[in-house]
């Protein structure tokens, strides 16, 4: 099928510039109807700031827009994602939960530059966080990275995390961690969904197998461009837990050019049910 056939697609996974995407919510929000997708979530590294443009963006174009975060947790020191699905975009108890990342990610950051520095790397707070930036971000270390490349200490995001930023390297600093327990309590509470995300790349079998036991509703089966063979195991394993399967394209825009919106995506069934609660939330929650 091509692009232009008009079977349902809801990109259920991708990035703002609320984090570390390049695109604003109401971009996205377009380019999702350009490429023709009847459905989408914008799920932003541990805020929700996208919701309020994006859904009056998607309410003018008429894309049906589900409500989503990815929650950052860690378990057996290893580094997990979350995301949730359907809360009310009022949630006191998401709104919450994402201002203790903020504070996280903040101190982190701080972590992070004191470690390049000693590393030889000096970079400010000022040259990964402008000051006076109008609009509110989560900082991560994708913007640590293109910091870096702007004075010139790497060529590339990539090489930033080879040599200096990903999990294990010498300026790697996972700051305050939540677990996936207390996460999935979050997500509970505020009567939303949890899925894991992007299942294809936990290389670590103990946290999978635990994640696996955990009280998740969904998992990713449908990730970016993995190809068939590689979506069929975890379709399969999803199945087998009775948990709805979910897809998408972890879309960052320019930072990760080679993935394109719409490249993995929800079937019209899965997005119609998680759709219908949002809705509810929406109406009746602020909790
Ligand atoms: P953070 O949320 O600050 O821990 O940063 C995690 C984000 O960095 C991920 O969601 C990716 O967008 C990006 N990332 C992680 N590993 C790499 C890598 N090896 N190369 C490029 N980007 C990466
Ligand atoms: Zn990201
Ligand atoms: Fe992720
Ligand atoms: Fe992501």
């Amino acid at each position: 099928m091509t692009e232009t056939d008009n079977f349902f697609r809801a990109d259920l996974h991708c990035h703002s510039n609320r984090s570390d995407g390049t695109l604003s919510p109401s971009e996205i929000v377009r380019l999702a109807c350009e490429r023709g997708l009847q459905g989408l979530s914008i799920t932003d590294h541990d805020t929700i700031e996208a919701y309020p443009e994006a859904l009056a963006e998607a309410r003018n174009k008429g894309l049906r827009l589900l409500s989503g975060v990815e929650l950052s947790a860690v378990h057996r020191n290893t580094s997990v994602h979350i995301l949730a699905y359907a809360f009310s975009t009022h949630s006191a108890i998401i709104k919450e939960f994402c201002r203790n990342h903020f504070r996280r990610r903040k101190n982190r950051l701080l972590l992070i530059l004191e470690k390049l520095a000693s590393a030889g790397i000096p970079l400010t707070e000022e040259e990964v966080e402008p000051k006076g930036s109008e609009e509110f971000r989560s900082v991560g270390r994708p913007h640590i990275a293109l910091a870096m490349i702007e004075r010139g200490y790497v060529a590339s995001v990539k090489e930033a995390f080879l040599r200096y930023l990903g999990e294990g390297k010498p300026c790697y600093v996972p700051g305050e961690a939540y677990s996936v327990e207390e996460t999935l309590d979050v997500i509970g509470a505020a009567k939303a969904f949890a899925v894991i995300a992007h299942p294809h790349l936990i290389k670590d079998k103990d946290v999978l197998k635990d994640l696996l036991a955990m009280k998740f509703d969904g998992i990713e089966g449908y990730y970016a461009r993995f190809s068939p063979h590689e979506h069929a195991r975890w379709v399969k394993i999803g199945r087998k837990k009775g948990w709805f399967i979910t897809g998408g394209s972890d879309f960052h825009g320019t930072i990760k050019p080679e993935t394109a919106l719409g490249s993995s995506w929800a079937g019209e069934e899965i997005f119609s049910f998680l759709m219908e609660r949002f809705e509810e939330n929406q109406a009746n929650s602020h909790a």
